[in-house]
């Protein structure tokens, strides 16, 4: 039997470049996809592998220990990536117990099901919300992986909550995982409900494009195919019961941001559109990924200078030649 490995949530923007480019490189290695096909998947994402042998598509959903565990038994996964997530900040803040049941129940699922099949490596796809947040400015340190848990949105919350989880697994029971916890990610595939393709999904129709509160909260931008290739380095060489933050050292303000999109679209500033803050909007996040660089030689390959605007070309092409969905959330 080859070597089998269950990536949840595969069908997500950041878990489909994964196995993307994870089932090309590793063509011996058998792929399966397990996702519950939420409003964020698009299996167009998936179009490059869809066709290969060593990829299978499964609908299921990580919260459901039947499902799981019909696939763990079908399938004998030696490895489990876990990006099902539900991902969207504002989303959790208007309901949070899809959250709860997806982010922390359904990573608990996993874990369990990884005890009972004996999977010899469950990896969890975290963020670097978990720490909260930074004050604006440059004196402030980036987080390290040893910082506390201080997560700001029920999203955050709930995902620092399965990395707490984690932990104890891996202490009580020995479940060998690791964790990455990176910043936000930019690239195609995105729902356009976060902030870059929902500005370049705005802006080409003309439409205001809404800034939360004065546009100065920091974000570290990093191209989501440096996050996979740091997956695939923590996977191949990563110590078992570590957390490895991944980050680009990008800080932007989202209002520069927004900025250089209507730059690169040449559309006008007056689009910008300032609306009431975000509940509880964090500052600024800065994570320090120097462990992952010294430990495990990872680096930055796709940087935000040649990379942002191809994606924000990438969208307006993508934008214009497919039907985009009914009504995106602001
Ligand atoms: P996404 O929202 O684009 O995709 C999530 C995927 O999970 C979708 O395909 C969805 O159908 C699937 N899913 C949701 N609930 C499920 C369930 N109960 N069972 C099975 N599948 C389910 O998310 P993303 O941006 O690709 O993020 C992937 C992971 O990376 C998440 O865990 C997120 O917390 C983490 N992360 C994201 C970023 C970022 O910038 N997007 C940064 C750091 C970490």
């Amino acid at each position: 039997m080859p070597p089998t490995v269950i990536v949840t949530g595969g069908a997500g923007f950041i878990g489909s470049h994964f196995l993307c480019h994870m089932a090309q490189k590793y063509p011996s290695v058998r792929f399966v996809c397990f996702d519950a096909l939420t409003y964020a998947a698009n299996l167009g994402s998936l179009e490059c592998i869809w066709n290969k042998n060593n990829f299978f598509f499964l609908k299921g959903d990580i919260s459901d220990p039947l499902e799981v565990n019909d696939a763990f038994s079908e399938y004998k996964p030696d490895c489990v990536v876990n990006f099902a997530a539900e991902s969207h900040v504002d989303r959790s803040i208007e309901s949070a117990s899809p959250f709860f049941k997806t982010n922390f129940q359904g990573t608990g699922v996993l874990m369990d099901a990884c005890l009972t099949h004996g999977v010899k490596r469950f990896h969890q796809v975290s963020t670097d919300e978990v720490y909260g947040d930074l004050p604006l400015g440059e004196n402030a340190r980036s987080f390290t992986e040893s910082s506390l848990l201080c997560p700001s949105s029920p999203y955050a919350a709930t995902k620092a909550a399965a990395d707490l989880l984690l932990l104890s697994y891996i202490r009580t029971y020995g479940l060998p995982a690791t964790i990455t916890r990176c910043a936000n990610n930019f690239g195609p595939w995105q729902y356009p409900e976060k902030l870059i393709p929902l500005m370049v999904f705005k802006a080409i129709r003309n439409e205001p494009l809404p800034v939360y509160g004065n546009g100065q909260n920091e974000r570290d931008w990093i191209h989501v195919l440096d996050h996979v290739y740091a997956i695939e380095k923590v996977l191949l060489s990563g110590k078992i019961g570590e957390i490895y933050n991944v980050g680009a050292s990008c800080e932007k303000k989202n209002i520069d941001i927004v900025k250089e999109i209507l730059r690169i679209l040449d559309k006008p500033a007056t689009l910008i559109s300032f609306v009431a803050d975000r509940k509880g909007h964090d500052l600024k996040y800065s994570v320090d990924a120097g462990k992952l660089k010294t430990e495990l030689g990872w680096k930055i390959q796709y940087p935000f200078e040649t990379e942002f605007e191809k994606t924000v070309l990438w969208y307006k092409s993508f934008f214009a030649s497919h039907v985009p969905p009914a009504k995106p959330v602001a």
